[in-house]
């Protein structure tokens, strides 16, 4: 085993190449996972254990089992064929006889096993042709000075290519050798009770007890810090932003009249409540940072767009964007709606337009002559200047990288930013992990819709299934039909996609069906989407590409195949496509039967609810405790503890926290946000 041995001058603060065997080729390696100086190594924490404590008698062993046995050489015998192997023969003082395989017969085993010799290994457990047998164990030869059963748990490390879990275990060694020097600036806050952080780093690492779970002190003090961490990086972004000024963006609000006066509908009281929170926003000259959460349908676009009217008629530009392509045209397409009786245009910049319609826009947005641009991340590319950018709307914006965010904030002076997201927030998130964004909640749907009938059906009933779409087709309304994704293949997906398109064409053969999937160039994606919103397609078959934003009203009856493969929100976020008009709408959810429990748990939630909020809790109710620890993300924003909302109650205490902590150490806070965020920390990033 190699090791590595820290040199006594290594400190926690020293980099990382000051331990023996890191060189500049690792220390490269190490950086994406945030890892530079020693101390680092500490909060890269195990993702998983092993307990090799326990020896298993060889009789008791299982198919599938991950166990240490411990036993004498009865035999090795060589074996010639096709791939040469040795077979050696453990027996334990049960009489229990386990075979053992190796391909490889090296050094220590060649010089040193012999029958009669006692053997500890550890693998996992197979069925092979003459009965049990592990294959490559890992092993030490029992009988011999050094033998030692290990006496903690064994860590593994999330890892990188290159990176094995014996260097892991070598550098946290390492810097777990030098944990007194760790400073822990919460541990003087903290009620007494609270495990020092010093005692819950090395129980994570090196636990002699049982594997830590969730509610284990060592593990809830760390996520506490880290939660903090964040929490104080939100702060102080918060602070920054005093220093910046954002145009004061007042208007008497007769483009918002004459919109009002025009729409065939009444906004919701929901909706005009956001709406006033930021026209006020926008009237100061404190850069707006504002959060509107709404469940899917519930009209954030319309309140987007009166934020925007507000903007022009101030005399500032407006840019928005959208995750895809495909919503980007959808929203420019609405807002082309909206405010062609306004006499006001909106561009649209995508990656796929023309040289010139490109040099066009961009000119006009350069001097000012064009107010609305929508786009993707086209929108804050190289070149495209902005006049007066006033503000800045973010539809959502959890498929947004915080990189490209920047960039467009770039552009303006400090414009104004609104972020749209039918994510729902916890109180408690909004506090503190989202402390730099004011957040305002869209509570209530517009009336009059008619929630969605969500049926669970399996896939055997297609016939029946296909009689009932002739109906609905018959009264002139739209389908979707959805594959999901398979098995994280886009591949496989796109492949189900086609099954699907093929069968339907054939059980529909005077039907109009279109397929969107996300290998198609975005011209033809596009044209695609555009048939199925003008009707020319009655029926479409994709992929989960029109998961978020995507607004048919024509469409009444949505069928998602392999329902029991999507977790609940993604079942959520795709239902919200139908029932978007009055008509009576219908989600059918196909799966292939057997259910598991779990699929028939998450179905049933899924059928008997329309509320995002309480889909998203049930969601992280029945993910169980799943992998213990490790990298977690929360949006773009990764914590790699601590989970928002399974770890709710200790967000309650962060506020506290931090302010006392800002009062007493203000420089500590630095220490903590460079310890959990790193040291180039994307501030104003939202999840
Ligand atoms: P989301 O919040 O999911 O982005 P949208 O803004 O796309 O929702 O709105 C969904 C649909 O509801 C759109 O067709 C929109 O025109 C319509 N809508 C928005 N506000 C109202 C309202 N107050 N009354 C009736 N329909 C509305
Ligand atoms: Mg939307």
């Amino acid at each position: 085993m190699p090791h590595c041995v820290a040199s006594p001058c290594v400190r926690l603060d020293s980099p990382i190449t000051a331990l023996r065997g890191i060189g500049p080729t690792l220390a490269a390696r190490l950086t994406p996972l945030g890892i530079s100086r020693v101390e680092d190594l500490l909060f890269h924490l195990p993702s998983r254990y092993q307990d090799r404590r326990q020896l298993h008698a060889i009789g008791q062993l299982r198919p599938g089992q991950e166990a240490a046995v411990l036993g004498e050489i009865l035999h090795i015998r060589p074996q010639s064929g096709r791939r040469p192997q040795w077979c050696v023969a453990l027996g334990d003082d049960r009489g229990g006889v386990l075979r053992l395989r190796f391909f490889h017969w090296v050094g220590a085993m060649r010089s040193q096993w012999r029958p009669g010799r006692r053997l500890w290994c550890f693998g996992e457990v197979r069925g092979g042709a003459f009965g049990l047998e592990m294959v490559h164990p890992e092993w030490q030869l029992a009988d011999g000075p050094d033998f030692c059963l290990p006496d903690r748990l064994t860590p593994f490390y999330p890892s990188v290519a290159g990176i094995t879990q014996t260097h892991w275990r070598a550098w946290t060694d390492a810097a777990l050798a030098q944990l007194d020097e760790l400073v822990d600036p919460l541990a003087e806050l903290l009620p007494a009770g609270w495990p020092s952080l010093k005692d819950s780093l090395y129980r994570l690492h090196r636990s002699e007890e049982g594997v830590p779970g969730d509610a284990d002190p060592a593990r809830q003090r760390l996520a506490l810090d880290e939660l903090t961490a964040h929490h104080l990086a939100m702060l102080r972004e918060r602070r920054a932003q005093r220093h910046f000024s954002a145009p004061v963006l007042t208007a008497p609000g007769s483009y918002w009249e004459r919109l009002r006066q025009a729409l065939p509908f009444a906004p919701t009281a929901a909706q005009l409540r956001v709406i006033d929170e930021i026209r006020q926003d926008l009237g100061l000259s404190a850069p707006m940072r504002r959060l509107v959460q709404g469940d899917v349908g519930s009209g954030k676009t319309l309140v987007a767009v009166a934020a925007l009217l507000q903007a022009v008629e101030a005399g500032y530009q407006v840019a928005l964007m959208a995750p895809t392509e495909i919503l980007a045209r959808q929203l420019h397409h609405r807002l082309e709606d909206w405010l062609q009786p306004l006499d006001l245009r909106a561009g649209l910049l995508l990656g796929g337009i023309s040289a010139k319609e490109r040099r066009d826009l961009i000119g006009a947005l350069a001097s000012g002559e064009l107010a609305v641009v929508c786009g993707t991340q086209a929108l804050f590319q190289e070149g495209v200047e902005y006049a007066r950018l006033g503000l800045v709307i973010i539809d959502e914006q959890h498929r947004f990288g915080v990189e490209q965010r920047r960039r467009l904030m770039a552009k303006g002076s400090m414009p104004h930013l609104l972020i749209l997201t039918a994510t729902p927030i916890p109180r408690t998130l909004a506090m503190t992990l989202y402390a730099d964004l004011d957040l305002s909640i869209i509570d209530a749907l517009p009336p009059g819709r008619t929630p969605v009938t969500t049926v669970v059906m399996p896939d055997t009933r297609r016939s029946e299934l296909i009689a009932r779409m002739r109906s609905v087709l018959a009264e002139g309304r739209q389908i979707y039909w959805v594959c999901p994704l398979i098995e994280n293949s886009e591949l496989l997906e796109l492949q189900a996609a086609e099954d699907s398109y093929a069968e339907l064409c054939h059980a529909l053969p005077d039907i109009r069906i279109g397929l969107v999937h996300g290998r198609l160039p975005a011209e033809i994606k596009q044209q695609r989407m555009q048939d199925f919103v003008t009707g020319t397609t009655q029926i479409l078959v994709a992929t989960t590409v029109i998961e978020v934003g995507v607004d048919v009203p024509g469409a009444s009856l949505m069928v998602i195949e392999h329902a029991e493969r999507l977790g609940l929100s993604q079942l959520h976020q795709l239902r919200g496509r139908v029932g978007r008009g009055a008509e009576q709408s219908t989600c059918i959810l196909l799966y292939r039967p057997p259910l598991s429990p779990r699929a028939r748990q998450r179905l049933a939630v899924i059928r008997s609810s329309s509320d995002g909020f309480f889909i998203a809790r049930k969601d992280l109710e029945m993910r169980g405790p799943g992998e213990l620890l490790g990298v977690r993300q929360s949006g773009e924003r990764t914590l790699r503890i601590a989970d928002p909302i399974r770890d709710e109650a200790l967000l309650e205490i962060v506020p506290d926290l931090g302010e006392n902590l800002l009062r007493t150490q203000p420089e500590a806070a630095a220490v903590l946000i460079r310890r959990w965020l790193g040291g180039t920390v994307a501030y104003g990033d939202v999840g």
